[in-house]
């Protein structure tokens, strides 16, 4: 590139050239694509949207990898029933857990003795794990890694994002989030990061009425859509507030849940 054409700052000086903080992936992993799943705080569903994208994405014949980025909150595992002993490993190399259905899983409970154990570490030594789980596990052949990520917009998801090649973004929201601002800092973001965002995805968005089927939206008027279309997103999913999901994320039994809510990735995923 010329001179000229390079990108000028607004003070009319040269931009800076954008240092690469990107890893390289590990000698055995071939991943063609990855999405990270984003929301603006814990305890929303973050976890629970990761694992339903990778189980939809699986069926559809699809090769499948979680990486649990979510350091010192990781579900992953319990959630798929895997653990420790999962795990294989030589010298040099990490090889994921496998769940039932061919999922690879890595997370950080994986290399604890005790699930309930914290991880009480500052952010550099949990940065660098993370990019361990890129550089040192062999994922092999994988078509569509998700990325739970830690939640909010911080220092570490801040480093995953310039670590790792992810191609996308989802962005999980409830309604009683202040959804117009998660979702306006997720856009500051992944624009910095210059990576799309896919979708969003509004989690307990209702209940279904067991006797009439009427969808009851406890946490009032949803304002996703006049936020996603502010955006230029599109609305993914809504996920109903499901007592049988928690109970099967909470037993290992994700697997086995039959809600089919991520039908609409079928329009995204192509668009990475
Ligand atoms: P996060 O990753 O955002 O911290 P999780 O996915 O771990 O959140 O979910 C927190 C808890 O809420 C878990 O026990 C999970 O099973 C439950 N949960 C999440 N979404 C739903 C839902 N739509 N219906 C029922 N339970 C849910």
């Amino acid at each position: 590139m010329s001179n000229e054409n390079k990108p000028k700052s607004n003070t009319g000086k040269m931009a800076p050239p954008q240092p690469n903080f990107k890893v390289d992936p590990n000698p055995g992993s071939r991943v063609k694509k990855m999405i990270a799943v984003v929301s603006g705080k814990g305890g929303v569903g973050k976890s629970s949207v990761t694992a339903l994208s990778a189980l939809w994405t699986a069926r559809q014949g699809n090769s499948v990898a979680i990486m649990d980025a979510d350091i010192t909150g990781p579900s992953i595992p319990r959630m798929f029933g895997v653990g420790p002993y999962d795990l294989t490993a030589n010298d040099t190399t990490i090889f994921p857990a496998h769940s039932i259905t061919g999922i690879k899983v890595m997370s950080m409970n994986l290399l604890m003795e005790k699930e309930d154990q914290p991880v009480i570490w500052r952010s550099p030594v949990i940065t660098g794990a993370l990019k361990q789980f890129w550089t040192d596990v062999a994922w092999g052949d994988v078509d569509y890694m998700f990325v739970d990520m830690p939640p909010g917009t911080g220092d570490i998801p801040l480093t995953v994002f310039q670590a790792l090649p992810v191609d996308g973004i989802l962005i999980v929201t409830t309604p009683q989030d202040l959804v117009s601002m998660i979702v306006r800092k997720a856009v500051g973001m992944a624009k910095m990061m210059d990576v799309p965002i896919l979708g969003i995805i509004e989690n307990m968005s209702y209940v279904k009425c067991p006797h009439c089927g009427e969808e009851i939206h406890m946490f009032g008027h949803s304002h996703v859509d006049e936020t996603a279309a502010a955006e230029g997103i599109p609305v993914v999913a809504r996920i109903p507030i499901d007592p049988a999901m928690t109970a099967a994320c909470d037993n290992g039994k994700i697997e086995y849940f039959d809600g089919d809510f991520m039908g609409g990735l079928k329009d995204v995923l192509p668009k990475i």
